[in-house]
């Protein structure tokens, strides 16, 4: 996979607009491949060197000038010339920084395709930087986590991992196996003379180390998707509850429709707010009622299905009804059928009603949660209950301090797999199996850590990492 490869060999040339297509003080447009020194030279003149042909330029040199179509001057940009190997791509890229008007960039970008580029793939350059072997394919992802980043923490995981200290540690684990490995295979080609490459007590020993590492990669999950995606947060309960009060005043701004009559919220709607540093996805269902309507009986499937992937619920009722206490059996069900998440009473309207205090506490007594109680009409309790929330996710937190954290779900499963496979290789040791038998689950195993790096290549996977990329990265 790794180039190295002459001008010629490079991909076809291809053109993009690198930045939000919006009025800004500047924009870019990139072009990467066979040939783009000769399609950039046809558009542009430089300033003040009107023989200028960027095949003279040296790498990473910027260049003052103008570009042109057959009408006349388009604008003035800056050329940055970037040669072969030395790029982004690893191929010849030319960027044009021009001004920031839509206008002006759509027409750059028109007289570059007009002259011999292809409009580029989503994720296509860096798609391209991975192929050429400038970055791997962990890598690759973190560039694409770094630009959706939406917390300060989520955006430094993501800067570690194009660092490449994940890779590292993959690579290391990759290669370890892989030594076991030739040591089995190469036995099984003396399988006549019944040697043993590597006594399989050293085997154990090393796979037990290597079953370790997985591990740790493998709970640092938890805390890497919490950091990357926010604490999943769903606000339940009953019709006209005020969940979506609640979620307004949580957001701090109007997000969701708030009406008096019940069952308003059909769908769900997702917001994130950071508090603590901790950034909370806010789910607000639709009323969990007998909905009438079709539309209802949809919205209250999803709110379950939402509610069944929520880290944290906020289930919310209304203290200010006589019959407050009806939804302890709900609340009952709740904790049975989502044990993995954690619940938390928000017994809300506290002032429209003088018995909170004491209705507090028999909720509290008859969940055996904690209730907060609020007015989140007026905001009343909602910081308590915003620092009720941010401890919990503390402690959904607490258990990992990793410096390498997984943050990806495909990283997950490939390590959860990879760690199968050894266990399945230590009970074949144990019981006296085939070799081949052993080395086929090592070999497994080393394949799923080589597709997390991109060592072992999968063309399903590449598309759906490449197609998540905006046009341009
Ligand atoms: P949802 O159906 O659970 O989303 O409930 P809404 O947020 O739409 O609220 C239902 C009604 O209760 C609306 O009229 C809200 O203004 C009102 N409401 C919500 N929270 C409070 C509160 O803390 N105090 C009072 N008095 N009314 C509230």
């Amino acid at each position: 996979m790794t180039t190295p490869f002459s001008p010629q060999e490079q991909g076809e040339p291809i053109a993009a607009i690198a930045t939000p297509l919006g009025i800004g003080a500047l924009a870019v447009v990139r072009i990467s491949g066979r040939g783009v020194f000769d399609i950039a030279h046809k558009v542009f003149r430089k300033k003040g060197n009107p023989s200028f042909h960027f095949a003279q330029s040296k790498g990473f040199r910027a260049h003052f000038g103008t570009v042109h179509d057959s009408d006349g001057l388009i604008d003035e940009v800056v050329a940055l010339v970037f040669r072969f190997p030395n790029s982004f791509t690893k191929e010849d890229m030319v960027e044009l920084s021009c001004h920031g008007g839509p206008v002006v960039v759509k027409h750059i970008l028109k007289v570059l395709l007009d002259e011999g580029c292809r409009l580029a793939e989503p994720g296509e350059f860096t798609r391209r930087a991975f192929l050429n072997g400038r970055i791997d394919l962990l890598q690759a992802e973190a560039i694409g986590e770094m630009i959706h980043a939406r917390s300060e923490s989520a955006f430094r995981t993501a800067v570690t991992q194009m660092e490449g200290t994940l890779s590292t540690r993959l690579d290391t684990m990759r290669e370890e196996l892989l030594h076991s490995c030739a040591l089995l295979e190469l036995e099984l080609d003396f399988s006549e003379e019944d040697v043993e490459f590597q006594s399989r007590s050293q085997l154990q020993a090393e796979l037990h180390l290597l079953k370790e590492e997985l591990s740790r990669l493998i709970d640092s999950y938890q805390h890497g998707r919490l950091l990357k995606e926010g604490v999943a947060t769903v606000i339940a309960g009953r019709a006209n509850a005020g969940k979506s009060t609640l979620l307004n005043t949580l957001l701090g701004e109007e997000r969701s429709i708030v009406s008096h009559q019940p069952g308003t919220t059909r769908d769900y709607i997702e917001e994130c707010f950071v508090h603590n540093k901790t950034m909370f996805r806010l789910v607000d269902t639709a009323g969990l009622r007998e909905g009438e309507g079709e539309i209802e009986h949809e919205g209250i499937r999803r709110s379950y299905k939402k509610i069944s992937e929520a880290d944290l619920i906020l289930y919310l009722i209304d203290i200010s009804v006589d019959n407050y206490l009806d939804e302890v059996s709900t609340i009952d069900e709740f904790l049975g059928r989502y044990p993995a998440a954690h619940l938390l009473v928000v017994a809300n309207k506290t002032d429209i009603t003088q018995k909170c205090a004491e209705r507090i506490e028999q909720l509290r007594a008859a969940t055996g949660c904690d209730v907060c109680g609020t007015a989140a009409a007026k905001g009343d309790g909602v910081g308590l209950l915003k620092l009720l929330m941010s401890n919990m996710a503390e402690g959904l937190n607490k258990q990992q301090e990793a410096s390498v954290l997984v943050t990806s779900l495909r990283h997950y499963e490939a390590l959860r797999n990879a760690f199968d496979c050894i266990n399945n290789a230590q009970a074949l040791i144990v019981r006296n199996a085939e070799t081949e038998l052993v080395a086929f689950e090592l070999r497994s195993a080393l394949e799923f850590v080589g597709e997390i790096t991109g060592k072992v290549v999968n063309e399903e996977i590449l598309s759906l990492i490449f197609d998540r990329f905006c046009i341009g990265k």
